[in-house]
């Protein structure tokens, strides 16, 4: 079954920061793949800006680098990269320049939509909303594109939005969490609210706990000093964690429409009990040699900031008193994992006696990555003779299989994010009150680890994390999915 593609509006598309790191491995090899899906049209335009003085073809020249590096050169067609290529124009522009901004002007179309994509680090982006409209550059209808870090904690993002809302409505701006944008994710709500199978089960009556697990088995080596500014509880937990234990946990919104999901998710957020600080470990990755640890990557013999979290959240509403959720997440771990288990209670009475064993509980996981799709634990008998033995077996249902022929065009999270920004679709984007929630939740604990004397506690690399980590689950008569393997 071939994957639907509509295209969209036609657009101008304007991304700062289009010579970084984002733009070149994310935004513009995605654009390319929504091109050759159909999904963007002939009429579609690209305009890259940033400070570095080239001509439209040196920038052409370098989208093209980056195409080829970022997709299957196999499914690199000469015509489609010369096509989309020949969208694409590219205007110098430092936004501290008001000259420069005046030659953005005659690059805009009337009649398309407009959307700006702000893929510069998060100083700039007060200063671009606000020439963008001192400039005349966006009227009404425009789109700004908003990236990660959306402030630091709760009053540098209210800073943010109090900026960004002098100058375009909320309708206007789109938030990026990319985790949003993930097959799964949206898979989760498809799970949740399209099937009548485990809406029914999903409550505290027979969920006995939630754990989400966010784990790398890359250091920060290379990006250390820049990420020791914000460590594991801002890089991860205040964002896209939040976002999961928030779709994981949410009531069913009455549409698919982006405030009746956003109302939900943000009371979930302000249903959080505050953390206990019993209830959270922080770690740091010790190395394989000398200079290989967290602390040398981070160029700070000092610094107590955190490459691992681990807490237990408990969300006080009818739906979940009592069902911990537990969240983890960190560098260099045991392996790249991302993935929701939902852990059953136990079937309240067994039947089969002594010599059948115990069933055990029914999992359902939601796996992120690697290897996108969702398994159901259930018990079974032992197949053969020999009385009633019980086992547990996985369902499997491996997006990658179940879908094969549509997973090749499926997108990845950015393309789908943009289409959506061209749409008018902020279904899976963040509102400007979700995102001060979540910061007025993780604050209080970076402000006491701050001032805590107890360093974060180290653990090896290549790990399932410090032994405290294990301890708070198994504290509670639990224990975590191991990473990089059953359990
Ligand atoms: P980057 O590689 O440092 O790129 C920054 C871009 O901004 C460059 O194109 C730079 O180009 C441009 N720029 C800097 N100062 C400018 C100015 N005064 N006027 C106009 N352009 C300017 O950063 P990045 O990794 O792409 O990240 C961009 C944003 O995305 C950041 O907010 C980051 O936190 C966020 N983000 C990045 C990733 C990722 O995977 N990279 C993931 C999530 C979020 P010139 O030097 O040519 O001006």
């Amino acid at each position: 079954m071939a994957m639907q593609t509509i295209p969209v509006d036609p657009f101008d598309l304007t991304i700062f920061g289009a010579t970084g790191d984002l733009a070149t491995r994310k935004i513009l090899p995605g654009l390319f793949r929504r091109m050759r899906a159909g999904q963007m049209p002939k009429e579609a335009r690209i305009i890259g800006a940033a400070r570095t003085e080239m001509t439209r073809d040196d920038f052409r020249a370098l989208v093209k680098t980056s195409i080829c590096t970022a997709c299957n050169p196999e499914n690199v067609q000469k015509s489609d990269l010369k096509r989309f290529l020949n969208q694409i124009d590219y205007l110098k522009l430092d936004v501290f320049a008001d000259t420069d901004w005046h030659r953005l002007k005659p690059m805009l179309r009337k009649d398309v939509v407009h959307a700006f994509y702000f893929s510069v680090g998060p100083g700039l982006f007060g200063r671009i909303a606000r020439c963008l409209k001192e400039h005349n550059l966006a009227g009404d209808d425009a789109r700004i594109v908003v990236e990660k870090p959306f402030g630091r904690d709760l009053a540098s993002a209210k800073q943010l939005n109090t900026d960004l809302r002098s100058y375009f409505h909320e309708r206007q701006i789109y938030r990026i969490d990319h985790y949003l944008g993930k097959e799964t994710v949206q898979n989760l709500m498809a799970i949740r609210f399209a099937n009548s199978l485990f809406e029914p089960l999903w409550n505290s009556h027979h969920i006995d706990h939630v754990q989400i697990t966010v784990a790398e088995s890359l250091s920060v080596e290379g990006r250390g000093t820049y990420y020791d500014k914000s460590g594991a509880m801002r890089d991860m937990v205040q964002n896209h964690m939040m976002q999961l234990l928030c779709l994981t946990a949410m009531e069913p919104p009455s549409k698919f429409e982006a405030d009746a999901v956003r109302d939900e998710k943000l009371k979930v957020i302000r249903a959080l009990e505050p953390v206990s600080t019993d209830d959270v470990v922080r770690g740091q990755y010790l190395g394989s040699g000398a200079q290989d640890d967290y602390k040398s990557h981070a160029e700070n013999p000092n610094t107590v900031t955190e490459s691992y979290v681990a807490l237990r959240a408990d969300i006080s509403n009818w739906r979940w008193a009592g069902v911990p959720f537990y969240l983890r997440t960190g560098k260099r771990l045991r392996d790249r994992v991302s993935e929701i288990v939902v852990v059953f209670k136990h079937a309240p009475h067994s039947i089969f006696g002594f010599g059948a064993a115990r069933g055990g509980r029914n999992v359902l996981t939601i796996r992120l990555q690697p290897d996108e799709g969702i398994t159901l634990r259930v018990t079974i008998k032992d197949p053969g003779p020999g009385g009633m033995r019980l086992r547990e077996v996985p369902l499997d249902m491996s997006f990658a299989e179940a879908l094969s022929a549509e997973v090749d065009g499926m997108p990845d999270a950015y393309e789908r994010l943009i289409m959506d920004v061209i749409r008018g679709n902020q279904t899976l984007f963040m509102r400007g009150d979700e995102v001060e929630a979540a910061w007025a939740w993780v604050d209080p604990l970076i402000d006491v680890w701050a001032a805590d004397t107890k360093l974060p506690q180290s653990y090896d690399a290549g790990s399932q994390g410090p032994e405290d980590a294990l301890h708070l689950l198994a504290r509670d008569g639990r224990r975590w999915r191991r990473i990089g393997g059953d359990s």
